[in-house]
């Protein structure tokens, strides 16, 4: 079986996270998307909350996992049986720091493959933090994630 784990920040998940699940779904026989507990960015949702927004908005595809996880994502990948990581490419930034993490990641274990997919173009421009920038000074974001998180982001921010 095509095992894949898509990790991440999540925080929040935007649409750009969302057409990747859609179409990793698509692409993997079983998609586990992996909220990363440790990445020492200061976050809005804590991994639980994070984890509840995925899941409340992953309910079509039922190929698709949603987990939280702490440590190596390599480990982490070998633990539940994935054989790839899927990440998102937007731009030359993203892929200077996803070949990177992809290099290191095969270094420490070379049975499991990075898969880099790149983000459909109206999503180019959509992330994480950008969209928690622009709530904190009041923009509406609502083209960018779901309603349910942008009403989410409005209360955590008092915006
Ligand atoms: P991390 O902190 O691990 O980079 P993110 O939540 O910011 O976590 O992103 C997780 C993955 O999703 C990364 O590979 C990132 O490049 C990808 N990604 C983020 N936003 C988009 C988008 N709009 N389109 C496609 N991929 C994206």
């Amino acid at each position: 079986m095509n095992k894949a784990l898509y990790p991440g920040s999540f925080d929040p998940i935007t649409y750009g996270h969302l057409d990747l699940i859609r179409r990793g779904a698509k692409t993997f026989d079983q998609l586990v998307v992996a909220v990363a507990r440790n990445t020492g960015k200061k976050s809005i949702f804590s991994p639980d909350e994070r984890v509840e927004i995925i899941v409340s908005l992953t309910q079509e595809f039922s190929n698709v996992e949603v987990t939280q996880f702490e440590g190596m994502t390599v480990e982490f990948a070998r633990r539940n049986g994935c054989g790839v990581i899927l990440r998102g490419l937007r731009t030359m930034a993203d892929f200077e720091y996803e070949s990177q993490l992809a290099f290191i990641n095969r270094t420490l274990a070379p049975d499991v493959e990075t898969v880099l997919m790149m983000s459909s173009q109206e999503y180019t421009f959509v992330s994480s933090k950008w969209i928690k920038e622009a709530v904190i000074f009041g923009a509406d974001v609502s083209r960018f994630v779901p309603d349910s998180v942008a009403k989410q982001l409005k209360k955590r921010t008092g915006k």
